[in-house]
Order: C-alpha cells, then sequence, then structure tokens
C-alpha cells in the first residue's frame, strides 16, 4: 500500500485550508468561522489514530483542536507546536487569485492565510500524521495545538484556553509557532534563517479629551477635537530613543559575520537601512512606535461636541514598558486622558538544546545557510502561552526565494508560499521535532 509522504500531502492540505474562508473580522467574529478548519485539522489527525480535543471557548464557531504524542522521556517537559487557524480579511477585487481558491499556480499556493499560518499549519498537520502512521517516538511529549482567534487577541483561542484549559499544555516547557524561521538572502548565495526569540510588547490606548459644547455659531476658548488633535500629532511626530536589544544585535552582529559587512553599532538606523528588503522589518524593533488608529468626535455639524476619542496602537521594545508609558504621556500631555491595555514585550536567548536542534535540522536541509536569532515586532499567540512560563520561538521554516519580499505578504495582498518552500518545512520539521 502506497502511504502518502508527508512533503506530498502538505500542498493539498495548505491549499484545502486555505480555501476554508476562516476570516477573523468585527463583522465575522459573533460567528467564528475558525470551526471548518479546526474540524478539517482533527479530521485528519483522528483518520491516522490520534483522539483530538475540540473545544470552544463559548464563543460559537470559534474551533480549537490539540493532540499529545508522547515522547520517550516523560521526565523531560512537552515541546508545544501551535499554529493559528483564523486569518485576516482579504479583498478579492484587489488580487490576482481569488484569496480563497487555494489555488496551486506557478509553484506557488496563493491565497490568504498561505504565510499567516496556514501553511505551517499544513506542515504541522503532515509531520504529524506521518509520526502516528510511522509509530515514532519523539524525544519528548509533542502537543500539537491548532488554535483560533489570533487575529483578534486570542480571546476565544490561545488566551483562552491558557486561562481556562491550561491542562492541555501540561508539562510544556518549550513552544514553536509563527513568526519566523524563514530565509532571508543577504548577499549573493548567503542563505540565512530567522528564529523568532523576541516579541515587542502591544499597548492599546484610548485617549479621551474634553471641552465646551454648544451651538456651532457661537465662539468658544477650547475645544475636545483640536485639543485631542494637537496631542495625536505630537505623538505621530516623536520619535521614541533607539535602542540596540541582544537580538537585534546578536542578529546584526551574524549577519556581519556571515556575509562580511562591517556596522558600526554606536549607529543602529544606519546599520538596519544597509538591510535591504530586511529594513523596514528590522528597523520596526529598533524603537518602540505609537500609531493613531482611530479618531472620533462629534455628531452633528452645527454642535461643538464636549468630547473626541482616538486610539493609538502602541508597540514598545523588551524593558521598555514603563519608560514607553511615562514618555507617551509627556508627549500627549495633560489635557488627554489615558487608558491603557497591555500586551507585555516575551524575549528568550537563544541557545540550548532546542536551538541546536532547529540549526541541525536547518543544516541537514540548506547545508551552508546560517541561522540567526531576530525579534519580531507584532504580536503572536507566543504571549499567552508564555503566561505558562513557556518558552517561546518563532519557527516555520521555509526556504525562500531571494526576491520575494515575505515581510509584505502578512496580511498584504497577493499572500502566497512556494510549493517547494512548503516541502523543505515539511522536512526540517520532521528532522527537528524528532530530535528535539
Ligand atoms: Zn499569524
Amino acid at each position: 500500500m502506497a502511504v502518502a509522504d508527508p512533503a506530498d500531502e502538505v500542498v493539498a492540505f495548505a491549499s484545502e485550508l486555505i480555501a476554508l474562508d476562516t476570516t477573523n473580522s468585527a463583522d465575522t467574529a459573533a460567528a467564528g468561522r475558525e470551526r471548518v478548519a479546526a474540524e478539517y485539522v482533527a479530521e485528519k489527525l483522528a483518520e491516522v489514530g490520534y483522539a483530538p480535543t475540540y473545544v470552544e471557548s463559548g464563543a460559537p464557531g470559534k474551533g480549537n483542536v490539540v493532540v499529545r504524542l508522547e515522547g520517550a522521556d516523560p521526565g523531560r517537559g512537552a515541546l508545544l507546536v501551535h499554529g493559528h487557524l483564523d486569518v485576516v480579511p482579504a479583498d478579492a477585487t484587489e488580487w490576482s487569485v481569488h484569496p480563497f481558491s487555494g489555488e496551486v499556480r506557478d509553484g506557488y499556493v496563493w491565497g490568504r492565510g498561505a504565510v499567516d499560518m496556514k501553511g505551517m499549519v499544513a506542515m504541522t498537520v503532515a509531520t504529524a500524521r506521518r509520526f502516528k502512521r510511522d509509530g515514532v517516538v519523539p524525544p519528548r511529549d509533542l502537543i500539537f495545538a491548532f488554535v483560533a482567534d489570533e487575529e483578534a487577541g486570542g480571546f476565544a483561542g490561545a488566551r483562552w484556553l491558557v486561562d481556562n484549559r491550561p491542562e492541555l499544555f501540561d508539562g510544556a516547557t518549550e513552544a514553536i509557532g509563527e513568526v519566523g524561521g524563514f530565509s532571508v538572502t543577504l548577499a549573493d548565495d548567503v542563505r540565512a534563517y530567522l528564529v523568532q526569540t523576541a516579541e515587542k510588547g502591544a499597548m492599546w490606548l484610548r485617549l479621551k479629551a474634553t471641552g465646551t459644547a454648544g451651538h456651532g455659531s457661537m465662539m468658544y476658548e477650547d475645544s475636545a477635537i483640536a485639543t485631542l488633535g494637537a496631542a495625536v500629532a505630537r505623538l505621530q511626530a516623536h520619535r521614541f530613543p533607539v535602542v540596540l536589544t541582544d537580538p537585534v544585535r546578536d542578529f546584526l552582529a551574524g549577519v556581519a559575520e556571515i556575509t562580511g559587512m562591517a556596522f558600526d553599532l554606536d549607529d543602529p538606523e544606519a546599520a538596519v537601512a544597509r538591510l535591504g528588503n530586511l529594513a523596514r522589518m528590522i528597523g520596526a524593533t529598533l524603537r518602540d512606535t505609537a500609531n493613531v488608529t482611530m479618531f472620533e468626535a462629534g455628531y452633528k455639524s452645527n454642535v461643538v461636541p464636549s468630547v473626541a476619542r482616538a486610539t493609538v496602537d502602541g508597540r514598545m521594545l523588551p524593558g521598555r514598558e514603563a519608560a514607553f508609558e511615562v514618555e507617551l504621556a509627556e508627549v500627549l500631555g495633560p489635557d488627554v486622558e489615558l487608558l491603557w491595555d497591555t500586551l507585555p514585550p516575551v524575549a528568550t536567548t537563544f541557545d540550548g538544546a532546542l536551538v541546536d536542534a532547529m540549526a541541525a535540522a536547518i543544516a541537514a536541509e540548506d547545508p551552508g545557510a546560517a541561522v540567526l536569532p531576530y525579534m519580531v515586532s507584532a504580536s503572536t499567540d507566543a504571549k499567552s502561552f508564555a503566561r505558562l512560563g513557556i518558552r517561546h520561538f518563532g519557527f516555520a521554516p521555509l526556504r525562500l526565494p531571494p526576491d520575494l519580499d515575505f515581510a509584505a505578504l502578512f496580511h498584504g495582498v497577493d499572500e502566497r508560499v512556494p510549493v517547494d518552500a512548503l516541502r523543505f518545512g515539511t522536512r526540517v520539521l520532521d528532522r527537528f521535532l524528532r530530535t528535539s
């Protein structure tokens, strides 16, 4: 009997998962769409002998699936491999192919979720199936978790599971998930795989200013809108200080070592500016940021409103939580009321047996390539799992063509992933999980 090769299965799984529209938006939040993908994954796992646990938080349709494969040494902490099933919205009129087609064309699997992150989910399902079919006993317990709602903060996914079903992750000490493990080409034929060891923290601020209300034809000394408008304009013009954190320093040192480029670490911005496609992604991890994302005030053209409100998306570097708050309050000034909602940064070191296993698995499939740590500016489910004391790495291995602007594909138009990269990633994941 012919047994499916996981490197063949992965392409079909990625394509079929993309074709299941699991858009997570304000419009679809009330009726979660993850269930179809959760059932799909659960069926693929059950087919080879797993007994998947299907969990919903109470939010209908936001399905999560967890299975565990027992390892040889129950005394060692388990390794969690997690991926989210939801995707951000896509406007089909902007795309070259329909975003929920999962079409395989020109060597790519196309569609929303191809890189964020149904490709990795497909790689994980294909590998988990192979292990079960072949009776592979990994060195330690493996927990495979496929979760809902990541794109809306994980309140019906990772965050909810950590708060309400922590026993599903019993004994887990380390985890891999997004966003890392992809290759970048730094110079001619010099390839490095970026393992994510840190995430900036996130702080959502609700701002409020008040002023005198009344008829639009009168004279006023103050204005809620003008006060808040001036404050957010100051914030948008503000530049937070450059801080060279360990992950970014290690990344730049690694790039210097493998390319021979000489960086002046006293001027990290100039160093990062020389990184081509990567400059934008790495540049966002040199300093805190704060962008105004929503502004609302007024309800009628001849009424001066008493209140104006705005929302700011703030992102701070590890170690900058307190300083960031102080600096924000200073820039916004005393006339603006602030409400904070914070997800602290997470960071780990780039060392130990798990990192060695990642590097060895990459080296076996792409000899001569380097493996470097980096920090991602965005937030992932890692922040939820970190609350269980789990050490996290972004490691979803993909070998990418040199000219592909990978960072632009996340939440982007014409999101796609190379077929070869999925097959490569499945082989790396297989090696890594057998030796982790
Ligand atoms: Zn994602």
